[in-house]
């Protein structure tokens, strides 16, 4: 964990079972639970139960059982999601560029309907 990870955000709350969420699946060390602002049909959000701020603090401070049992989460949420065959996109935002606004690592799945370009063209300055 970096040392500059912040308890009080709201995903650590929710692994703290301070406040409720809409529990899609739990493994030894992830949690899935739905977005609650969807951006689409399936909108789910996979966390790491220990605190990490992003996926850079992930690849440094995680066990290897931790990074194998994440993307077994979200193979299995995609499966009980009934997406796999359809399609859908699993995406991380990263700090500032990235837009990320709750610090602690989330992968969000999207999918259920066509989800159109990857992102609009940004203006290169
Ligand atoms: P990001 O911009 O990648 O940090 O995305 C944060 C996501 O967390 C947004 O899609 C929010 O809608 C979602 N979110 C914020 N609070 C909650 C909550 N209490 N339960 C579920 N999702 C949440």
């Amino acid at each position: 964990m970096s040392s500059t990870y912040d308890s009080n955000n709201i995903f650590f709350k929710i692994i703290r079972g301070e406040i409720p969420c809409d529990k899609v699946l739990e493994s030894e060390h992830s949690l899935a639970f739905r977005d609650i602002n969807p951006r689409a049909k399936v909108h789910v959000l996979v966390i790491p139960k220990k605190p990490y701020i992003n996926l850079n603090d992930f690849v440094l401070y995680a066990e290897d059982l931790e990074k194998i049992d994440i993307f077994n989460c979200i193979s299995q949420v995609v499966k009980q999601e009934k997406v796999t065959d359809s399609g859908y996109r699993v995406l991380t935002n990263i700090g500032y560029d990235g837009h990320q606004e709750v610090q602690h690592l989330h992968f969000h799945i999207l999918g259920g309907q066509p989800l159109g370009g990857f992102i609009k063209k940004l203006v290169i300055n």
